[in-house]
């Protein structure tokens, strides 16, 4: 069976000087571990190939670590997106049937992150966006960024919303009075990434996004990020007369989204995705290197569906929704 994994990571020596310094000197600062990942994160070439082999992943669709370009200044963040993008490209190229990419983009100026994206799909072969959450507060549903989704669906290739760390006035807000150790895990991996992309997947919807751009697709990570727990109920109390959308809700989330495991190797929380969304939506991944590849190979393998939708989702979806 051909397994693709969605939803992994790279860092480059660009962004690990620039707008990936703070979170990866902290990782690497962490202990042993941390420093495992940041060795994990550098490498994209025959050492991962080897790891992939030895777990059973055939293809790995990457894309550059959080928090990405999007909390940096305009100009470096456009010029490390295009480096970050270009140095995928050379690693691509010398494993093409291995790696495949998705772009970084510097929401910060969208008229040539659009550009970007344009060039990364049809010159480098890209299958979509990367995009960390929110740029500096502000959401994807924001008019400002229109232009990077109009582009996104022109070219139907999806975007993929990865979490980020809330922005400061939520951190203190909600997360805060803790220890820093508990905020920062609370904030993040515990709930405050998952939280953040749900919310922010909603906006877009209630925004009219997809009203918009009715052909355009977002990837989530991590099971949904809560989403299939709450669909029937945001679904029930947001309906049609209020929200003033063409569709209620739960249809977006059915139609413009797919989602993926992200080291999320729960199975009654796939069970829920499953049961909310179908199996035609739901992608195979990893989150490697911050999960691991042969975890989440296994967890697949033993996943309580038919050996036909096993297929959909180890391969099948990816093939169709990034034309592999
Ligand atoms: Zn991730």
């Amino acid at each position: 069976m051909r397994t693709i994994t969605v939803e992994e990571h790279f860092i480059t020596p660009a962004f690990l000087a620039g707008p990936g310094k703070h979170f990866m000197n902290r990782f690497r600062d962490s202990g042993p571990a941390g420093a495992v990942i940041v060795d994990r994160l550098t490498d994209l070439g025959d050492k991962r190939v080897a790891e992939m082999d030895a777990a059973g992943i055939d293809m790995q669709v990457v894309s550059l670590n959080a928090p990405g370009v999007e909390q940096a200044e305009p100009d470096e963040a456009v010029a490390c997106a295009r480096d970050s993008n270009d140095w995928l490209a050379e690693a691509i190229k010398k494993h093409p049937t291995r790696f495949a990419g998705f772009a970084s983009l510097a929401t910060q100026a969208p008229d040539k992150a659009a550009d970007e994206l344009e060039r990364c799909v049809r010159k480098l072969g890209f299958k979509g966006a990367n995009i960390n959450g929110h740029t500096r507060g502000r959401y994807l549903d924001d008019k400002f960024f229109a232009p990077i989704l109009a582009r996104a669906e022109a070219l139907d290739v999806p975007i993929y919303l990865h979490p980020t760390a809330p922005a400061k006035p939520v951190l203190d807000a909600l997360y805060g009075g803790f220890s820093p150790a508990v905020t920062a895990v609370f904030s993040t991996g515990a709930w405050g990434w998952h939280i953040e992309t749900a919310v922010h997947l909603l906006r877009l919807v209630l925004a009219g996004v997809f009203d918009r751009h009715p052909k355009l697709q977002i990837c989530i990570g991590h099971m949904g990020e809560a989403i299939p727990f709450m669909l029937e109920r945001t679904n029930r109390v947001l309906p049609p007369q209020l929200t003033k959308l063409a569709r209620p809700v739960a249809d977006y989330l059915r139609q413009n989204v797919h989602y993926t495991f992200g080291g999320f190797n729960f199975t009654p929380t796939f069970l829920n995705l499953l049961l909310e969304i179908g199996v035609d939506r739901i992608m195979f991944s990893a989150d490697y290197p911050y999960g691991s590849m042969a975890e989440a190979r296994s967890f697949l393998q033993h996943l309580p569906v038919s050996e036909a939708d096993r297929e959909r989702i180890a391969h099948g979806n990816a093939e169709r929704l990034l034309r592999l």
